[in-house]
């Protein structure tokens, strides 16, 4: 069980950071994955006063606040629009709304699961965090920084134009994925991004005058990624999952063939 003796409702963000300093305290996002632990804390932070719940699209990004819920990208019609309704697909499959309705951006990004569906899917855009200490990081350097006490406040995307695809496969329904896939494109390149491998989510990119096909893009870029096993699958099996998303989100892309 998680427990805390004292729950703060942060004034400012230099306060949830000054406190979130102390290692016997921690900040909460919508405390789904936490309460699952088995955790004594001095103090839960929490920061759900300090406006960081809205999707902000601006001409060139979207600023998404760390306090968005799963279920406002799964409904936020410009990012659906902009990305091919990835932020649907990528959320769909977490357990149910009213977790969906629970669970933060800033919990997902910050953790930095491996089998995180939100992760996989903004690792293929042009995404940045942005921390309160740390400042404006891309998310793919972000992803293998060891994990400090900062506070992210949020997540933009740039709006460059590229189109994208989103494919997971589970062995049930609402389980954790068995492989989960991003792939977008823009003029020059393809971006790729595999997770659940069961690794956190990696980004490949191929210049796209250099692939033949979605065939080709599938061969090449699930070759680039290392698997592993567990419980939910083999490494082997996890390769080819991979290599049959890969493909059917570039088709998804490009209007080709399946
Ligand atoms: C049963 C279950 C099933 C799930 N299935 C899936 C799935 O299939 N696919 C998927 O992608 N995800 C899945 N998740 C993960 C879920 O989507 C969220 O990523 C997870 O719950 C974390 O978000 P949260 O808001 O609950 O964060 P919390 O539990 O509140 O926090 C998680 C961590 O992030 C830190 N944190 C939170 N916000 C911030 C911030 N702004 N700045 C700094 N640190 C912060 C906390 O201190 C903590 O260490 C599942 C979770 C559960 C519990």
């Amino acid at each position: 069980m998680f427990r805390a003796k004292e729950f703060v409702k942060a004034a400012s963000l230099e306060e949830a950071y000054t406190l979130n300093q102390k290692r016997s305290n921690i900040v909460l996002g919508g405390f789904a994955w936490l309460k699952m632990g088995d955790r004594n804390k001095q103090a839960a932070i929490d920061l759900s006063g300090l406006g960081l719940d809205t999707i902000e699209e601006k001409e060139e990004e979207f600023s998404i606040g760390a306090m968005c819920t799963l279920r406002m990208l799964e409904t936020h019609t410009g990012l659906n629009q902009a990305y091919g309704d990835i932020f649907k697909e990528c959320t769909r499959h977490i357990v149910g709304v009213q977790f969906r309705n629970c669970a933060t951006v800033g919990g997902s990004i910050f953790g930095r699961f491996g089998f995180s569906d939100i992760l996989t899917c903004m690792m293929a855009l042009d995404t940045y965090v942005e921390l309160y200490k740390g400042g404006i990081i891309p998310l793919k350097d972000f992803v293998n920084m060891p994990k400090d006490s900062d506070i992210l406040v949020r997540v933009v995307i740039k709006k460059d134009g590229r189109r994208a695809a989103y494919l997971s496969e589970r062995q049930t329904k609402t389980d954790f994925p068995v492989i989960a896939c991003c792939v977008a494109k823009d003029h020059e390149r393809w971006y790729v991004a595999v997770g659940a491998r069961p690794y956190r989510a990696v980004q490949v990119t191929f210049p796209a005058d250099e692939t033949k096909s979605s065939k080709d893009l599938a061969e090449k870029a699930s070759s680039e990624f290392t698997y592993g096993s567990n419980l939910r699958g083999s490494a082997e099996y996890r390769e080819h999952l991979a290599k049959v998303c890969i493909r059917r989100c570039a088709c998804k892309i490009t209007g080709g063939e399946a």
